[in-house]
């Protein structure tokens, strides 16, 4: 790639247009997309291939409930592409799941593989759901019967799903199972995130928190700062969050700030992460009546003095609205999409470093990759490799993007599309298009 100062004038680049209040995840994606594709000067031919998902399947998932009522479930798997290897990425059970959301999850999916580096291609998948509502036996059938709707979607050569939000190793294993059943042999590497025992991978539950932490801790040497003398919020407290916070505290930073949906918890002289830890697993996986640390809000955690902020929750976190407040040096995405296109320009504005999503939480993705190809050989690595070999990979994605941001003069998350774009473009360009 040649150095080219970016432009935003070709026919690609949509000025945003009048802001709508609730930003589209996949409208955000592809401001993004257009912005990248644009400095790519990519053909119109690629550009189009490349924005829209190669496949989208719906299917209706009838589960009969423990009252004994039929009740159906609505699901959605969308492979964005296939051209850089099968298509990977996870499935979410929430009662907002939609196809834009998936869409977009999808098709960050793709960006991410490419950025480290990963032979896979981008999918999605989701059931709109509220799984705490449902039992335990509730939840086994549903993914049975999701699985069962998908079998000719999912394979370890064409698609392979793992956990997102509100889902598990536990689910993992249903899905392995129900698969596995269909065709009659056990098939570990048809999905990724399982329980060790199943053929699971070391280190793969803590690996996303794990790999925002070796972004974050490049990101403060490139600002020349110490780890141990920085201050970090995390929003969210599931498995990206606590884990990216129980890091950062190892590398003895000062956590001051972390938050579930009970709320958010605050300490300026630095909460005890691994105490925090303790008590949410005891208190029903939830940090509700923490009594060491004031109470506040997630919204006025996100506005907090800090030199890192960790968005590990969810979409559409930081916006127009808010963007301007945002005090953090760093922002590490745990989440997929927490801040939107809308917010990005305030964002540069500010000078915040973005750690963009599609790098920073390409830890999970990276070791899921690992565990298809232990699955694959039958052989198994040490958590001190996968961690190890995770590192690395993370580190040279994070040094590779700050050289294209150099090179072309722009944030590190216009560097993230502007090389995935490219790999992938260039990927399609070589296999050609089968007529
Ligand atoms: N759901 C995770 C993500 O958004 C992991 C995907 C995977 O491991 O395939 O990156």
């Amino acid at each position: 790639m040649s150095s080219n100062k970016a432009s935003q004038t070709s026919a690609y680049y949509k000025e945003p247009g009048p802001k709508l209040d609730k930003e589209s995840p996949f409208e955000s994606m592809m401001e993004r997309f257009r912005f990248a594709a644009d400095i790519l000067k990519l053909d119109e031919g690629m550009f189009q291939y490349l924005a829209r998902p190669v496949k989208q399947v719906i299917v209706s998932i009838p589960v009969v409930m423990d009252n004994g009522k039929i009740e159906v479930f609505e699901g959605y798997r969308v492979i964005h592409d296939n051209v850089l290897g099968p298509s990977k990425g996870g499935i979410r059970f929430a009662p907002d799941v939609n196809l834009d959301e998936v869409k977009a999850l999808a098709s960050w999916m793709t960006w991410k593989c490419a950025v480290v580096n990963v032979p896979f291609g981008g999918a999605k998948g989701g059931v709109r759901c509220d799984p705490k509502k449902l039992s335990q036996s509730e939840l086994e059938r549903l993914t049975r019967r999701y699985t069962a709707n998908l079998l000719e979607v999912f394979g370890p050569d064409r698609d392979i799903p793992a956990p997102d939000m509100n889902t598990n190793e536990q689910v993992m294993a249903w899905i392995m199972d129900t698969y596995s059943m269909n065709q009659q042999r056990t098939e570990t590497a048809v999905v990724t995130g399982k329980p060790i025992i199943l053929g699971g991978s070391q280190g793969r539950r803590e690996a996303t928190g794990r790999g925002v932490v070796t972004c974050t801790l490049a990101a403060l040497s490139k600002i020349g700062m110490m780890p141990n003398k920085s201050s970090v919020v995390v929003q969210g407290f599931g498995n990206v969050g606590s884990v990216s916070a129980e890091l950062m505290y190892e590398q003895g930073a000062k956590v001051i700030a972390v938050s579930d949906i009970s709320g958010g918890y605050l300490n300026k002289e630095g909460l005890d992460i691994p105490a925090m830890i303790r008590y949410m697993k005891e208190n029903n996986n939830s940090l509700e009546g923490y009594s060491e640390a004031d109470k506040i809000s997630n919204e006025e955690l996100l506005e907090l003095e800090c030199d890192v902020l960790i968005p590990a929750a969810k979409e559409d976190q930081i916006s127009r609205h808010n963007a301007d407040k945002i005090k953090a040096k760093i922002i590490a995405e745990g989440a997929n999409g927490p801040v939107t296109a809308n917010a990005d320009s305030i964002l540069e504005q500010k000078g915040i470093m973005v750690i963009p999503d599609i790098l920073a939480n390409a830890g999970g993705v990276t070791v899921s990759y690992f565990e298809w190809v232990q699955d694959r050989q039958g052989y198994f690595w040490t958590e001190e490799r996968v961690n190890r070999r995770l590192n690395r990979m993370m580190r040279s994605a994070f040094d590779n993007l700050y050289k294209v941001s150099g090179e072309y003069s722009i944030t590190l998350r216009q560097a993230a599309y502007v090389y995935a774009i490219d790999k992938v473009a260039a990927t399609l360009k070589l296999r050609g298009i089968y007529a």
